[in-house]
C-alpha cells in the first residue's frame, strides 16, 4: 500500500501544508481509508486514539468544499466539547494554506447567544456535539441543504452518551446526496446498524490494535476483595512513582471516593465525571494536562478522546467489562515511544472478565501479588501550579502575550512557564510551583494588550 500522500488526488495547497506540517507518511487508518473516501464512497473507519482519524475525515471533508461557495457543506459530530474543540483545531490546521475557510464549533454547555452570532456570520465546516446542533437545525438557525459531507467521529460514544435521537433528528436535515463518514473506536451492533441505516453501501476500514507490546508493562494484581482496591492503588501509586497516572473507573461514584480517599492520603489528585459542570470538566482536565495534578480518576467517558501526552501510568481500578475498552485504556500510556505501566486489579470475581480479554488479544495474563513500597516512598508532588487569568480568545489574548506578560522584567524565567490553554473568555498557564507568587506579582502589575486582567491560582 501507498503511504505516501502525495499518491493522493488531494489539491497542492493541502499536500504542501502536510509537507509543513511533518506529516510525511499516511498512518495505516489513513493510508486504507482516504483513497476510498476521496473517490467519494462511504467509509467506516475503526482504529485506536492516536490513529490519526481526525487527518482522514479531515482531509476529505476539505477535499469536497468549495470555498467561494459560503455555505455549510461538512459538519462534524463528537460526543463532547474537547473533542469538537480537539478535531477544529486539527481542522484549522489542515486548512491554514487554503484561503478564508471558516470552521466553527457549536457545543452544548455553553451559552447560546455567540454562537448565534457565529451562525449569523456564516462557515464552511461546522463541528459540534449532536444535541447542540440539533436545536439550533430546529429553531431554523442552520441550514443543512448543502452539506456534503457527514462525520459521526467517536460514534460508539455518542451512542453510548444518549445521542442516538439527536442524531436521527439532525440527519433529517441533510440531503441524501451526502458522503457519509463514521469513526469509532470499537463496533458494537448499534453503530452497525446505525451504519446500515444512514450510510449507502460503506467500506470498512478497520486497523487492528497494535500497540507497541514493549512500550506497555501491563501487570495484573491479585487483590481479596473488592474493598482492598483502595489501599492497592496507594500501594501501586507509592511503588511505582508516577508523574502522571489515570486511574479508570467503571462508575462516576467511584471517581469521588477514590479521588478523596487519595486525596486525604496527601496524593495529588482530580477526579472526572460526566457530572461535572462544563467549566469544571476544562479546569480540571487542564490541570493535569500542564502537571499541576499528578493523578486523574476517570470513567471511561470522561477520559475519552483526550490528547494526554507522557502519561507514565494507568491503573485499572476495575477491569471494563469490554476487553476492547481495557486495551484502549491500556493504549493511553506508552504513546510516543515513551514507556509506561497498566496495573490491573482483579478479585476472584474478576475470572470472566480475564478469559474474554484473553479471548480477544490472544494473550495469556498471571496475576502476581501486590508490592509493598518502602516505607520511604512518599506521594509525587507536581512540579507546576496552574494559573487562571480572565481574558481569553474574544478578548484577542494569545499565549504569546501571557509568555510577555510572565517573563521580562521582574517576571520568571521562560523556562519556568509551562503549557498555556486558551478558552473563549479566560486563560490558563502552568508555572513551576517555587515561582507561583513571583509570577502572580509580575501579571498583576503588568498589563495583556493594555488591559488589566484578573490572575489567580487554582487549586
Ligand atoms: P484519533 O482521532 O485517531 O484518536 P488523531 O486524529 O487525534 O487520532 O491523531 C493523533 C495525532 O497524530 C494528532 O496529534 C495528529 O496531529 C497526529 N497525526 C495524524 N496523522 C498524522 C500523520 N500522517 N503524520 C504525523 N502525525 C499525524
Ligand atoms: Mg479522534
Amino acid at each position: 500500500m501507498n503511504t505516501l500522500f502525495s499518491s493522493l488526488p488531494l489539491r497542492a495547497e493541502l499536500l504542501q501544508n502536510l509537507s509543513s506540517l511533518e506529516y510525511n507518511t499516511m498512518t495505516p487508518i489513513q493510508a486504507q481509508s482516504l483513497p476510498v473516501m476521496l473517490e467519494g464512497k462511504d467509509v467506516i473507519g475503526q482504529g485506536k486514539t492516536g490513529s490519526g482519524k481526525t487527518a482522514a475525515f479531515g482531509l476529505t471533508l476539505l477535499h469536497n468544499l468549495n470555498v467561494e461557495r459560503f455555505r455549510v457543506q461538512a459538519l462534524v459530530l463528537c460526543p463532547t466539547r474537547e473533542l469538537a474543540d480537539q478535531v477544529a483545531k486539527e481542522i484549522r490546521k489542515l486548512a491554514r494554506t487554503i484561503h478564508n475557510i471558516k470552521v466553527l464549533t457549536l457545543c452544548g454547555g455553553v451559552p447560546f447567544g455567540p454562537q448565534i452570532g457565529s451562525l449569523e456570520h456564516g462557515a464552511h465546516i461546522i463541528v459540534g456535539t449532536p444535541g447542540r446542533i440539533h436545536d439550533h437545525l430546529e429553531k431554523g438557525r442552520l441550514d443543512l441543504s448543502e452539506l456534503n459531507t457527514l462525520v459521526l467521529d467517536e460514534a460508539d460514544r455518542m451512542l453510548e452518551m444518549g445521542f442516538q435521537a439527536a442524531i436521527d433528528a439532525v440527519l433529517e436535515h441533510t440531503p441524501a446526496s451526502r458522503q457519509t463518514l463514521l469513526f469509532s473506536a470499537t463496533y458494537p451492533k448499534e453503530i452497525e446498524k446505525i451504519a446500515q441505516k444512514i450510510m449507502r453501501a460503506p467500506t470498512k476500514v478497520e486497523v487492528a490494535e497494535q500497540h507497541d507490546a514493549s512500550a506497555i508493562r501491563e501487570i495484573f494484581y491479585q487483590v481479596d476483595s473488592h474493598q482492598a482496591r483502595l489501599n492497592a492503588v496507594k500501594d501501586l501509586l507509592l511503588e511505582f512513582q508516577p508523574k502522571s497516572c489515570v486511574i479508570f473507573c467503571n462508575t462516576k461514584a467511584e471517581t469521588v471516593d477514590i479521588a478523596d480517599a487519595l486525596h486525604d492520603d496527601g496524593f495529588s489528585v482530580i477526579e472526572i465525571n460526566g457530572d461535572l459542570e462544563q467549566r469544571d470538566r476544562d479546569q480540571t482536565l487542564v490541570r493535569f494536562a500542564n502537571k499541576s495534578v499528578s493523578i486523574l480518576v476517570a470513567t471511561d467517558v470522561a477520559a475519552r478522546g483526550l490528547d494526554i501526552d507522557e502519561l507514565d501510568m494507568v491503573i485499572n481500578y476495575q477491569l471494563s467489562h469490554d476487553p476492547e475498552v481495557h486495551v484502549h485504556r491500556i493504549g493511553r500510556t506508552g504513546r510516543a515511544g515513551s514507556s509506561g505501566v497498566a496495573c490491573s486489579l482483579i478479585t476472584d470475581k474478576d475470572a470472566h472478565k480475564i478469559i474474554a480479554l484473553e479471548d480477544y488479544t490472544n494473550r495469556q495474563y498471571d496475576t502476581v501479588a501486590l508490592p509493598t513500597p518502602a516505607a520511604s516512598k512518599q506521594p509525587v508532588m507536581p512540579t507546576m501550579a496552574t494559573l487562571r487569568i480572565d481574558g481569553g480568545k474574544k478578548q484577542k489574548v494569545r499565549p504569546g502575550d501571557i509568555l510577555g506578560a510572565l517573563t521580562g522584567e521582574n517576571g520568571i524565567q521562560g523556562s519556568q512557564v509551562g503549557k498555556i490553554h486558551m478558552f473563549d473568555f479566560c486563560a490558563y498557564v502552568a508555572v513551576e510551583k517555587s515561582v507561583v507568587k513571583a509570577a502572580l506579582r509580575k501579571m498583576e502589575k503588568g498589563k495583556i494588550k493594555g488591559r488589566s486582567f484578573r490572575v489567580w491560582q487554582v487549586r
